[in-house]
């Protein structure tokens, strides 16, 4: 057939063997745990290729675990990059060049008056929570069931790793998504189910809710749409009761579209989250939104740090990053990514494996198990984990890297060449999960 399993994994099985002696599990996050058949160890990387120590070539669907919609290695950015080195990596101070990301960013992002960069995605959603406190003289967080916005204490409730959810589906019950968690932690927090624009709305009626946080798309779990009208709603509600309203675009932004969740669905925050596709690889994060909420960083008593915030390199990985986010970009990535939704629907449909594919044509969620696309996180305990396993185990075999969690992430390197060579090692893998089960 097209495309036989043979690729074999031995070297990145004896390398993260070894590795135990200096971290745990072998790997440097959690999130890299328990891949099967094991964690791979790569050499290099470019456009939408990976290529690991046992000498295969893997088309990537991780992309970095979302943030390459450049592909791997882009030549705009290398150029930045090794240019800026030169010149300096960490001021301290501001730059020229800092300056021209942040005018891209409030340029191309519908709710950003102002902004500021950061590292990583857990540490700008702080910042969010800190300045929907300080605005508002209100404590309570609202997040939702599943939606993951980084893993400090405070708000890593009732979402990954672990699939958690508890307590009614109207008043869910926080479960902790870690143990060594300070339980005071949930003190501030309370969890809704997503996608229920009525709850929502009673419970910001209280009038005592400082924010409310959300992925405007879920991406973390499924890939779910926003109901229609729920997040128009959800606007409303929060702006007739003083409430913060929050979207954590660190997987949506500059992915579904420049200006993210909010650009594609039409409806702007107060305040907005990034990280990941911001800098294609780079470690920048970006919290961006109301001017006279970001100006509390400067008179306001807020405080918002970090040694890296507007390093120089990150930032000459910024500035290639989003000059690069062209219309023929996301139109290429749109047509690539239906054509692969549809393929991956069809092969699966054929070979008689019960599933769904829903989300975006840049990130998209492969749900085995399911009948009806899932309208939020608790629809999800219908997935069928260890099937869709064995689907991307048998994937791997064949050259092509997805999660195990369901996601597939697209950049622009995948084109139609990439994308036929994915359909043919889907359709085989299909066919062997089906047999191998029936
Ligand atoms: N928010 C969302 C929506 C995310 O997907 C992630 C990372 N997957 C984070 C926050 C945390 O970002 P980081 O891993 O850069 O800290």
């Amino acid at each position: 057939s097209a495309s036989r399993p043979s690729m074999s994994f031995d070297g990145s099985a004896r390398r993260i063997e070894d590795n135990r002696r200096f971290m745990p599990g072998g790997v440097n996050s959690n999130f890299r745990l328990g891949i099967s058949p094991t964690p791979l160890v790569f050499e290099r990387a470019e456009g939408p290729y990976l290529y690991d120590v046992d000498g295969n070539r893997l088309i990537d669907y991780y992309l970095g675990m979302g943030p390459m919609i450049l592909g791997h290695s882009p030549a705009a950015l290398r150029k930045a990059v090794h240019d800026q080195i030169d010149k300096g990596i960490l001021f301290a101070g501001q730059s020229d060049l800092e300056t021209r990301a942040a005018q891209l960013v409030c340029e191309l992002v519908p709710c950003a008056g102002k902004m500021r960069f950061g590292s990583s995605g857990s540490e700008v959603v702080q910042a969010a929570i800190r300045l929907a406190r300080a605005s508002t003289g209100r404590t309570t967080i609202l997040k939702f069931e599943g939606h993951y916005h980084g893993w400090f204490d405070n708000i890593l409730w009732s979402t990954a790793p672990a699939l958690n959810a508890a307590g009614p589906e109207d008043s869910p019950v926080p479960v902790a998504g870690s143990a060594g968690q300070l339980p005071e932690a949930a003190h501030g927090v309370e969890v809704l189910v997503w996608n229920d624009l009525a709850a929502l709305e009673r419970r910001l009626a209280r009038g005592d809710v400082a924010g409310v946080i959300m992925e405007a798309a879920m991406c973390n779990a499924g890939a779910i749409h926003p109901a229609r009208g729920y997040l128009e709603g959800a606007r409303a509600a929060c702006t007739r009761h003083g409430t913060v309203l929050i979207f954590d675009e660190v997987i949506t932004g500059f992915r579904l579209a420049a200006g993210g969740a909010q650009e594609t669905f039409g409806v702007t925050p107060d305040l907005a989250t990034f990280g990941k596709a911001i800098a294609n690889g780079f470690p920048v994060a970006a919290i961006a939104g109301r001017a006279d909420l970001l100006d509390l960083f400067a008179t306001g008593g807020v405080v918002h740090g970090g040694t890296y915030n507007g390093q120089c390199i990150s930032m000459a990985a910024t500035v290639a990053t989003l000059e690069s986010l062209t219309p023929d970009l996301y139109a290429a990535i749109d047509k690539r990514g239906r054509r692969l939704m549809q393929g991956i629907a069809a092969s699966l449909d054929r070979a008689g494996i019960r599933a769904v594919v829903t989300g975006f044509p840049g990130i998209f969620h492969v749900g085995f198990g399911l009948e009806a696309p899932a309208r939020h996180y608790r629809d999800l305990t219908r997935l069928d984990r260890p099937a869709y396993i064995a689907f991307t185990t048998a994937l791997l075999r064949r050259g092509v890297r997805a999660l195990e969690r369901g996601a597939w992430f697209l950049s622009v390197e995948h084109d139609d060449a990439v994308i036929d060579a994915t359909l043919a090692a889907v359709d085989d893998a299909a066919r062997e999960v089906a047999k191998s089960r029936a």
